[in-house]
């Protein structure tokens, strides 16, 4: 285990304690990961926590989810899934997995779809309403991948802070597939006023968990960029350019 894993789980362990809760495995883990996926998972470590020659983190927003995240007192596990053939159509996924006993919230799960991603175009029709084009300029594998995951821990800072995590996408899912049942049903007519009104209930529910997602993953983006420019275009010279830059923190045990 890395050295600065050991501090999070200490630093986290006196958060719980404070709370009176049994928080001792809180943190970022990769132990769900195979042998074969560590390594890609080593790199985004790399870039996440790669610091210049001053100390100061490359990637400040990210690198701030991050720590907010190992220091929060919650667990989230990463997770590579393995295509099955039908791709995902997303980069990467939140959700907060029920412990065994039922309805009390247990981890949280992040999950890269690695090969979605590595697919992703950065072509126009892929800019996204709000001008934000997703991965423009990541030629580097690492780097796409490290933007996901800044996504998705702003998702997992959001929804676990909730005093109720299940409730906030559960909500969402219940309301979206209600709706669409109710479509359906009315599949030939003209849409009741009522549908109309809940389909806009059920994009305003879904714009207030993704929002501030996607404003962390725009500020990771840029920072990503900056990264890929100071290294040139070749996505191997990223490697490189940030554990040059890293020094001590790139070194593992
Ligand atoms: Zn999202």
């Amino acid at each position: 285990m890395a050295l600065r894993h050991r501090f999070a789980l200490l630093a986290a362990a006196f958060l719980i304690g404070c709370a009176g809760v049994d928080l001792r495995a809180a943190g970022i883990l990769a132990d769900r990961l195979t042998p074969r996926q560590l390594p890609i998972w080593r790199e985004i470590e790399t870039v996440v926590l790669a610091r210049d020659s001053s100390g100061f983190p490359i990637h400040p927003m990210l690198y701030s989810l991050w720590q907010q995240l190992e220091i929060s007192g919650y667990l989230v596990a990463i997770e590579f899934p393995e295509p099955k053939g039908v791709s995902s159509c997303s980069g990467g996924q939140f959700v907060v997995e029920k412990t065994s006993s039922g309805e009390t919230p247990g981890i949280g799960v992040i999950r890269l779809f690695l090969q979605d991603i590595d697919r992703a175009s950065t072509a126009e029709v892929a800019r996204r309403s709000d001008g934000f084009l997703p991965f423009q300029y990541l030629s580097s594998r690492p780097l796409r991948y490290a933007e996901v995951l800044g996504h998705e821990m702003a998702h997992a800072l959001q929804i676990l802070s909730r005093e109720d995590p299940l409730r906030l996408t559960g909500d969402l899912k219940q309301e979206a597939e209600r709706l669409l049942h109710d479509i359906c049903r009315h599949k030939g007519t003209a849409f009741h006023e009522e549908i109309r009104s809940r389909a806009k209930k059920v994009e305003l529910m879904r714009e207030a968990i993704e929002k501030p997602a996607r404003e962390a993953e725009a500020a990771v983006w840029r920072e990503l960029a900056a990264t890929q420019r100071a290294a040139g275009a070749r996505p191997s010279a990223v490697s490189v350019h940030l554990s040059r830059a890293s020094g001590e923190i790139g070194k593992r045990k």
